[in-house]
């Protein structure tokens, strides 16, 4: 009889190729045809009622009941015109998914389609269905979802679906949304005040995103007959192919047929949904690819990539594919991130981290750089607790770039500069001097773009005219890392304020002034700048020379939301309470323990069912073999030799297996998260699963092909 993984590997022979025609040459022509953007509201909503929408969206005020009737009325008639029945709040919950409640516009009582102002403001999920972190009193397990008018309402597999945020019974978020949008109130107050000491038209500045995504695609069959990959997302066995990721021959190389029609059709449908993806190529490992939209407003940016996940994740199954977007599905080759390219930009249309050939915009632009920097530099600890999760400690604590050790990567230009400046702190500036040119900032070339040197190893790098978060994860939502970075750069603008304000008083010309306190934050956080291997031993040795943290694991980078400091940095900006981000700490804890818990009951599983069985099988028919031999006067030594080996690391197996069961059932005893995530880490994750791994991956080797019962790494990576 075969086994499931050759019948898997007949499956893949036989699948055919999914030809996709896209329903026009122009992506104009359907770009945005399944969203109730701007233009259609413009369209079918009455002046008025648009009116109010759009400062609803612009300005964050209420819409009233009136508008939400309206609105829904409209919204319900586009919506039927497009085959839609049903219609749900879309929103996400720190599952870090997305999730759904549908309910039909059939209203059985009035004997037709409805769709009420109220049921578009506000939905009641069942919150006790998603993490809450406690929050939950126990009298009351309901949840609001109420609508984001700031992220277009779109259609979805036939579904309509209102971007929302999701809140508990007594008002705690719950999402990921919800703080979000606080954060950008906060950063966008901060950066105002500073940007008024340069122009006083700007009103407002909001950050801006363009989210990398980097994913695997294995053949669905495949998939299927790896329970690892279903169970925890990754491969916990394998022996890593002779032909690997070392040859780097799959970079930007061509892609591979099927996968390139799979693209096609999800760019179709994620541009029918308004997501400007724009670039796909093929990433550094085998089965890697990646897709990267045109940076939008930062919410629209997070929502559009949490959908284009779900619709990457729905036109793989047409395609016979199974999209992976955990961080290293495969050991041995490349891991997966979610590049998060950031930056601000004013209603005035300025992009505040572009250097300019006005040295009056350049010191602007190094307020901002410098304060980036700083907040890096203050709040490392916070940002690294951000991307923080079991997935993405395969990438950050391990021999992989980028490291777990937060780092700010300028590039030459700039770092010179910035010395410069430093440097330059006792230069005195004569009145008719000019100032910029004696500082050298009058010298900031305008496009740094291209002569930035592109350092891959850095977790923060800034790429010419935008920040790169590298380290987020390439399965998380990028809200929570986004949230963090917006506060912690609008905490180190506010003190900038206030310390520019404190020179003006002291009598200090402005543009002295400035750079004064430029001088003095460039000092502070010149530790966090680094310009090297990310990658290397030494940087770690000498991180760690400089004070920098490097926790490795996400136990231990979540402990910085037990700290005041964290607490009232939150609060003080109003984008979570003290009973929030307690909760989110205990979400992510409980969501790493559950990973952890779940790989080692899949190696557990794995190993005592299919590898030891089959190990056992296999070494039978070498002791007949040996029998044979011996009956027959011949030299039985390689037989015995290998049966030996088997015999060994079956024992091992056997007995690591046992030991590690025995570990999680002490552990889950412990009545403290903390302490029992931290047990996860290093009693079972750290104690067992390389042991384990390596015993299995030896058995791999030994155990004749034909009859090993899992997908061999070679077979599952390349795609042809
Ligand atoms: P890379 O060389 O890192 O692949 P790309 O030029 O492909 O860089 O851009 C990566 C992402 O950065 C894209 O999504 C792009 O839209 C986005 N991006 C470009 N400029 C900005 C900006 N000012 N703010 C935010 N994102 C930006
Ligand atoms: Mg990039």
């Amino acid at each position: 009889m075969a086994t499931l993984r050759q019948s898997a590997l007949a499956m893949v022979q036989a699948r055919p190729r999914i030809h996709v025609t896209p329903p026009s040459s122009k992506i104009s022509d359907y770009f945005g045809s399944n969203v109730f953007g701007t233009q259609q509201m413009k369209e079918t909503l009455a002046p008025s009622v648009f009116k109010k929408v759009m400062e609803a969206i612009d300005k964050g005020s209420k819409i009233d009941t009136g508008t939400a009737e309206e609105v829904a009325s409209a919204v319900k008639t586009w919506a039927i015109g497009k085959g839609v029945t049903h219609y749900t709040h879309w929103f996400q919950p720190l599952t870090g998914t997305t999730a759904e409640k549908h309910d039909s516009f059939f209203d059985m009582y009035a004997g037709m389609e409805k769709f009420k102002g109220s049921a578009l403001v506000q939905q009641e999920p069942d919150a006790s269905s998603f993490p809450n972190g406690g929050i939950r009193s126990t009298f009351e397990a309901r949840g609001y979802t109420a609508w984001d008018p700031s992220s277009p309402i779109f259609v979805f597999e036939k579904t309509l679906c209102i971007p929302t945020i999701f809140v508990s019974y007594t008002g705690e978020a719950l999402d990921y949304k919800t703080p979000l949008l606080k954060s950008m109130e906060s950063i966008n107050e901060a950066a105002v005040a500073i940007c008024q000491l340069f122009d006083r038209d700007v009103r407002k500045v909001s950050p801006s995103l363009g989210i990398e995504q980097e994913y695997f695609v294995i053949d669905k069959a495949l998939y299927a007959a790896r329970p690892d990959l279903v169970m925890a997302g990754r491969s916990v066995f394998g022996h890593t192919p002779a032909r690997g990721q070392q040859l780097e021959d799959h970079y930007f190389g061509s892609i591979p047929t099927r996968v390139k029609d799979y693209m096609m059709e999800f760019e179709v449908e994620a541009h029918k949904l308004g997501i400007p993806v724009s670039t796909r190529h093929n990433e550094v490992a085998p089965g890697q690819f990646e897709v990267a939209p045109i940076f939008e407003e930062i919410n629209k940016a997070v929502d559009h990539n949490q959908l284009l996940m779900d619709v990457m994740d729905k036109v793989a199954e047409k395609h016979g594919f199974k999209v992976l977007f955990h961080e290293k599905p495969f050991a041995g080759v490349n891991g997966s991130g979610k590049h998060n390219n950031w930056s601000l930009i004013t209603d005035t249309g300025v992009n505040l981290f572009q250097p300019s050939n006005s040295a009056r915009e350049n010191l602007q632009f190094l307020v901002f750089l410098v304060a980036t920097v700083k907040a890096v530099y203050d709040h490392a600890d916070l940002l690294r607790a951000s991307i923080a999760s079991a997935s993405n400690d395969f990438r950050l604590g391990a021999n992989e770039a980028p490291p777990a050790i937060m780092s700010v990567f300028l590039g030459e230009t700039l770092s010179e500069l910035l010395d410069e400046l430093e440097k330059n702190g006792n230069v005195k500036i004569e009145k008719g001097d000019n100032m910029y040119m004696k500082l050298g900032i009058s010298k900031i070339p305008e496009i740094i773009l291209d002569n930035t040197d592109r350092n891959r190893t850095s977790p923060f790098a800034f790429t010419g005219n935008k920040f790169e978060f590298r380290a987020v994860g390439s399965s998380a939502n990028s809200g929570g890392p986004m949230t963090t970075l917006n506060v912690i750069v609008a905490e180190v603008l506010r003190q900038l304020y206030k310390d520019i304000e404190k020179e003006l008083n002291a009598g200090k010309e402005k543009k002295i002034a400035i750079v004064d306190v430029l001088r003095k934050y460039i000092k502070e956080s010149k530790k966090i700048r680094f310009e090297g291997d990310g990658y290397s031993e030494e940087w770690a040795k000498e991180a760690q020379k400089r004070g920098l943290s490097n926790l490795k694991s996400t136990p231990e980078a979540l402990d910085v939301y037990t700290k005041k400091s964290t607490k009232e940095l939150f609060e003080k900006h109003k984008v979570l309470n003290h009973v929030e981000v307690h909760a989110r700490h205990e979400i992510e804890l409980e969501a790493f323990m559950k990973k952890v818990q779940i790989e080692s009951r899949v190696m557990g599983d794995l190993a005592l069912n299919h590898i030891i069985p089959t190990a056992i099988l296999y070494q039978n028919k070498l002791i007949e073999n040996a029998n044979g031999l011996i009956g027959l006067g011949l030299d039985h030594s390689a037989a015995v030799d290998s049966i030996k080996e088997i015999s060994k690391h079956v024992g091992n197996l056997q007995t690591l297996v046992n030991e590690m069961t025995e570990a999680r059932k002490q552990l889950n005893k412990e009545d403290d998260v903390t302490k029992r995530a931290k047990g996860y880490q290093s009693k079972v994750k750290e104690a067992y699963f390389d042991k384990i791994r390596y015993a299995v991956d030896k058995l791999e080797l030994l155990v004749d092909d034909e009859s090993w019962p899992l997908v061999k790494y070679r077979e599952m990576l390349f795609i042809r």
